[in-house]
């Protein structure tokens, strides 16, 4: 047996480094705080509904990256799925989002067929930037003044608790515009599918191994390393060092569930609010495949308020990224401590904001650089 390896943290990122050391002949312990395994991916069946709901908020998996689908393929069958969302503009409105041609011509009253009078009609509308500064800046040298109040300004200051002006374009920029008919949320994304049994169950599949020890509700804790040869390590970077350079802000979401005995989703499988009202979106988890059975008659809507981490228990989801990145640089401080038995990885270690296929594809990278150098 090689050296023993101690991985907090059991998402994507803590859970493809306890398996890629494993299956190389480690020893790993791997613990979460937290009473299950698969970090924010976690979904289970609601037992009084019989319907399958992600704890933290909908996740759908999506990439061009074949290695990481060949990857996980090998602990989970798919089911096809290809996100789409719509935008409750007033009481009975809904229109697509990313912005489409349905959208524009539904906002202006307009009968546009082609990207062509599209883009001819945007093109009076765009304010264009020389430097870009921030998000406003993006969106207004995008699509102006008019589709920015509506679809971002609101939407962006409850989600991220900042105006467009202090926030960075690199936010914005991750949503795509289409100027024809497409209406999927991730156009450029080869591979759209769901985990067929659930995020959960592909990771007990993934982190079934017998040189996995994995042990849950364990918070982690530093005289534990001295335990072990090595730590990879997915807490935040900031709360392990005991905040020494200031706090790595979070925005975090509360979610409101509740049971219904009427279907009035549309089928529409998330719904946004892009007004003043205090959520952002609400998701009907029956109309995602396989997450209910069919002739259920209760269903679960899922609401979505947006709050600062430290109005939620302390549950990170978003790092965020302001226009002048004050954040990233007092992380790279944290970042810039050396440290030879430890090394931090995932959203909160490294204070990044990745989906699950970039954690994923930087887990197996930086696992097998380090498996290789430890030859
Ligand atoms: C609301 C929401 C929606 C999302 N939707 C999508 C989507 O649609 N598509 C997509 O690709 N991605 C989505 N994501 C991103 C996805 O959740 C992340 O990419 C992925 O979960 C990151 O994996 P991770 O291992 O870095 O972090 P996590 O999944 O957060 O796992 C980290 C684990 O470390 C544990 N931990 C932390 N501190 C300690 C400690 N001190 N001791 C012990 N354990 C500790 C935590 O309990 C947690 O389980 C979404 C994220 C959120 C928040």
């Amino acid at each position: 047996m090689k050296n023993k390896v101690l991985v907090v943290g059991a998402g994507f990122a803590g859970s493809i480094h306890a398996r890629e050391l494993a299956e190389n002949g480690y020893n790993v312990t791997l613990i979460d705080k937290r009473d299950h395994i698969a970090g924010n991916c976690y979904d289970f069946i609601d037992r009084e509904t019989s319907v399958r709901i992600h704890r933290y908020g909908p996740h759908l998996f999506h990439t061009s990256n074949g290695t990481v689908f060949e990857y996980l393929s090998k602990f989970t069958k798919w089911t096809k799925y290809e996100h789409r969302v719509v935008v409750k503009i007033n009481k009975n409105k809904l229109v697509p989002l990313p912005i489409n041609i349905n959208t524009i011509n539904d906002i202006f009253n307009q009968t546009f067929k082609n990207e062509e009078d599209v883009r001819a009609f945007l093109d009076k509308l765009i304010i264009r930037k020389k430097n870009i500064m921030n998000a406003e800046d993006w969106l207004y040298s995008k699509i102006g003044k008019e589709l920015t109040d509506i679809f971002y300004r609101p939407y962006t200051k409850k989600m991220w608790g900042l105006d467009l002006k202090e926030v960075s374009h690199a936010i914005v920029k991750r949503i795509k515009f289409s100027f024809s008919n497409e209406d999927r949320y991730f156009p450029n994304d080869t591979i759209q599918y769901l985990p067929t049994n659930g995020y959960t169950c592909l990771f007990e599949n993934l982190l079934d191994h017998e040189n996995i020890d994995i042990k849950l509700s364990q918070n982690f804790d530093k005289s534990m390393i001295n335990e072990f040869d090595f730590c990879f390590n997915s807490m935040p970077i900031d709360e392990y060092y005991d905040f020494r350079y200031g706090h790595l802000p979070y925005r975090s979401i509360k979610f409101v569930h509740s049971t219904e005995t009427r279907d009035s989703s549309n089928g529409h499988v998330v719904i946004n609010y892009s007004d003043q009202s205090r959520y952002t979106r609400e998701t009907w988890w029956h109309n995602l495949p396989k997450h209910a059975e069919k002739n259920n008659s209760l269903y679960i809507k899922t609401k979505e308020i947006p709050c600062d981490y430290s109005e939620n228990n302390l549950e990170r989801y978003y790092p965020v990224k302001t226009h002048d990145d004050r954040y990233g640089k007092t992380y790279n401080e944290y970042k810039n401590i050396n440290e030879n038995q430890i090394q931090f990885i995932g959203r909160c270690g490294t204070y990044q904001y990745l989906d699950m296929h970039q954690v994923v594809n930087q887990s197996l990278i930086n696992i097998k650089k380090w498996i290789k150098s430890n030859e």
